[in-house]
């Protein structure tokens, strides 16, 4: 397996800059998620660096090896649409020897080779049925191993588990993760699931207009957001935003609505003094860093109470801004209820820049 760099990759349609000089680089037999919304450009990325798309301008790097001008089957990659996608009509073993075959190797390579592979995912004792017969997760190791007999350079997926129920989605998440870690293949994989790129990726590259927004592991996308866009994107609920402004009491700390402070965290203090920011910033708090106390310093009104069982989503009314909060399923409120809470965690973003300040 390979590590791959790609450098100011850029690529128009038309009118439309589909990549705008992105930059990242995947390393041996990590997990990449090129997430972001519909139409930022996860999948002209993709397809220049399979070499289906020639970019207008940047470079592709397979370890030290320049690919950009080398044609698809040239690069050695598999490209894997959809995990389920299997010839019907062939067993569990001619479907995975199918690549080999279609090369022209010997026979004795192609069963070699295929038994190999039969065996590490363990799908060996089912090689003589037909996929129909197959479950899920047995279809999904099968695809698989069509894909990683020909002991490509990079996996690259686009979407595969959009066509497939909720359910047996989240099941294939976790399969796909394991069997990525055991081969230690280099993968790159697009989704516009935020849920998907926080469960399987060790890395995401968060794009939006053909832009890298911003790279890092799932942790520091989702505790420290680059700026808005991200902080939006990732997450569910959503991390609440609320307008401030920077003020320096006792300590530096941000008020909101012109009464409530919220004093900065040392972390943070330390964060600010390197940087030149406007007093106008956006707090951001994450609904499950919200919570009830006895003596908080900021007053609320129950507008919402969702119970879901094992946490309740409430939203709260702070004078004109509305607050999603989880709460442990066992707390009980009524709409109309004046609560006092407590932030935990808070982000500050810039409000004309948007980016993340502390
Ligand atoms: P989706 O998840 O909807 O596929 P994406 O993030 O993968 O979105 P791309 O498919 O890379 O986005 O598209 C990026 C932009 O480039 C879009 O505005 C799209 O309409 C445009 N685009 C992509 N391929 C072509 C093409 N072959 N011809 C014209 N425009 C294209």
């Amino acid at each position: 397996m390979s590590l791959v760099r790609v450098e100011h990759l850029s690529k128009r349609f038309g009118q439309v800059e589909a990549i705008k000089e992105i930059s990242f680089q995947v390393e041996e037999g990590e997990f990449v998620v090129l997430l972001g919304p519909s139409g930022c450009g996860k999948t002209t990325t993709l397809r220049c660096i399979a070499g289906l798309e020639v970019p207008d301008s940047g470079r592709i790097f397979f370890d030290q090896e320049d690919v950009t001008d080398l044609g698809p089957a040239a690069r050695n990659i598999a490209f894997v649409f959809q995990l389920y996608a299997l010839y019907p009509h062939l067993s569990v073993y001619d479907n995975v020897a199918f690549p080999l075959r279609a090369e022209g190797l010997p026979k004795e390579e192609v069963e070699k080779r295929t038994e190999e592979v039969l065996k590490f995912l363990q799908i060996d004792g089912i090689k003589h049925q037909k996929p129909r017969k197959l479950t899920g997760g047995q279809r999904q190791r099968v695809a698989l191993g069509r894909a990683i007999v020909r002991r490509p350079r990079v996996f690259l997926l686009d979407e595969p588990l959009s066509n497939i129920d909720a359910k047996l989605r989240e099941i294939t998440r976790g399969e796909l993760k394991k069997l990525q870690r055991s081969i230690k293949a280099t993968t790159i994989y697009v989704t516009h699931d935020q849920v998907e790129a926080m469960t399987m990726a060790d890395k995401i590259v968060v794009m939006n207009f053909g832009d890298v927004q911003q790279i890092g592991s799932p942790h520091e996308v989702y505790h420290y957001p680059a700026n808005l866009f991200v902080a939006r994107f990732i997450g569910s609920p959503g991390m609440n935003f609320i307008p401030g402004e920077l003020l320096q009491k006792e300590r530096l700390g941000v008020i909101i609505n012109g009464s409530y402070f919220i004093p900065l965290e040392e972390e943070q203090l330390r964060a600010m003094e390197k940087q030149d920011t406007s007093r106008k910033v956006i707090l951001g708090v994450r609904p499950e860093n919200i919570a009830l106390t006895e003596e908080g310093t900021i007053k609320a009104e129950v507008y919402v109470f969702e119970p879901l069982g094992a946490e309740n989503v409430v939203t709260f009314k702070i004078d004109g801004h509305l607050v999603k909060a989880v709460l442990p399923g066992d707390i009980y409120l009524s709409s109309g209820e004046i609560v006092n809470l407590h932030f935990k965690e808070i982000r500050i973003f810039d409000a004309q820049t948007e980016k993340l300040v502390a």
